[in-house]
């Protein structure tokens, strides 16, 4: 049977994290369909169109999925679940929102925070705050899964499926959302980012994270921060990378002046490359580093932009 997966979007804009767990979705061995629920969506539909390996988007319409509400999704999901036998969603808000309500109408498990998948029924998890990672087989008859889009490459952009409508009548919201404040920025998505310059408690002040957010920008970076930063009031708490904050994945993860805290290794498992700019040798993130700069960073960052300006 196919799989579903759930497409996330916003502003009109499909999420780049969607392709990724097309990607995942495409590893469970068979056709994919992408659902896009909403209001107006046709440039989300579009897109999702246009992803490699997809056979078929649906679109369902209806004032009720103007905002991702978990209730109206859901429901959505449950009359679509017997044409499949696995839906996906990526671990961000929505998903995580959605699937253990639409596993409870199933009267599924859902199979959550997947980062491998070896076969149809069975992935691997990180558990214990991403201390250990256990591989779960599910026997159940179809799956209910949310994937850690930044675990799984992106399909890529030369997919041309066919665009069909669902019938979304019927479909009620019973919750309203009121507002959504969003931070306006520039720099690249923290949760797709291919490179992220963190920064610690020790940068000092919201000021002195002007220099990290200098050294990403020269990298075409996102800015990411340790809970330490964030509570002290250096950095924005969506930059808060960690078991409490963002998990991130990306090829090179610069951190600045952190320890390497359990809590913040949690969020960084899944970068390739980690490089650490310390000034304790001893430092558990200067350990598990795969380069290590031994110096204060009011130092070793300033010449860094300075020689990255050269090139
Ligand atoms: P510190 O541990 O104080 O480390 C500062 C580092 O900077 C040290 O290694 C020091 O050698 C170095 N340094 C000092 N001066 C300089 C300099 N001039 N140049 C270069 N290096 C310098 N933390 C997270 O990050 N994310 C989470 O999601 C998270 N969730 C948590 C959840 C719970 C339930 C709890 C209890 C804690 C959580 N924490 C989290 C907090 C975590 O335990 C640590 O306190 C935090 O990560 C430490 O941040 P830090 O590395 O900035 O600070």
């Amino acid at each position: 049977m196919a799989t579903l997966v759930l497409a996330d979007h916003d502003l009109g804009q499909l999420a780049p994290a969607t392709a990724r767990v097309v990607a995942a979705a495409l590893q469970l061995g068979a056709p994919v369909d992408v659902l896009v629920a909403g209001d107006d969506v046709d440039k989300v539909a579009a897109a999702a169109a246009a992803l490699e390996g997809v056979a078929r988007v649906r679109v369902a319409r209806s004032a009720a999925l103007a905002t991702p509400s978990a209730e109206a999704i859901s429901a959505l999901l449950l009359k679509l679940a017997p044409e499949y036998g696995a839906i996906v969603a990526g671990s961000a808000a929505v998903g995580r929102d959605v699937i253990p309500r639409l596993a409870a109408g199933l009267d599924l498990m859902p199979v959550t925070d997947i980062v491998a998948i070896h076969a149809a029924n069975r992935f691997d998890r990180p558990i214990y705050a991403g201390n250990a990672i256990e591989t779960v087989v599910s026997n159940q008859t179809q799956q209910v899964l949310t994937v850690r889009a930044s675990a799984f490459r992106p399909v890529g952009q030369g997919g041309s499926a066919p665009v069909e409508q669902v019938d979304a009548g019927g479909i009620a919201a019973v919750t309203r959302l009121l507002a959504a404040h969003r931070t306006e920025s520039d720099v690249p998505d923290l949760a797709t980012a291919q490179i992220v310059v963190g920064g610690g408690v020790s940068v000092g002040s919201a000021e002195g994270f002007k220099l990290i957010e200098r050294l990403a920008h020269r990298l075409g970076a996102a800015v990411g921060a340790t809970r330490a930063a964030v509570d002290a009031g250096y950095a924005p708490n969506d930059w808060q990378v960690g078991q409490t904050g963002k998990i991130i994945a990306p090829d090179v993860y610069i951190a600045v002046g952190i320890s390497g805290a359990l809590q913040h290794l949690a969020g960084i498992q899944g970068a390739k490359k980690i490089v650490a700019i310390n000034t304790d040798p001893e430092a558990p993130l200067v350990k598990i580093a795969d380069v290590a700069l031994i110096g204060d960073l009011f130092a070793v960052v300033p010449e860094l932009i300075e020689e990255l300006a050269r090139l």
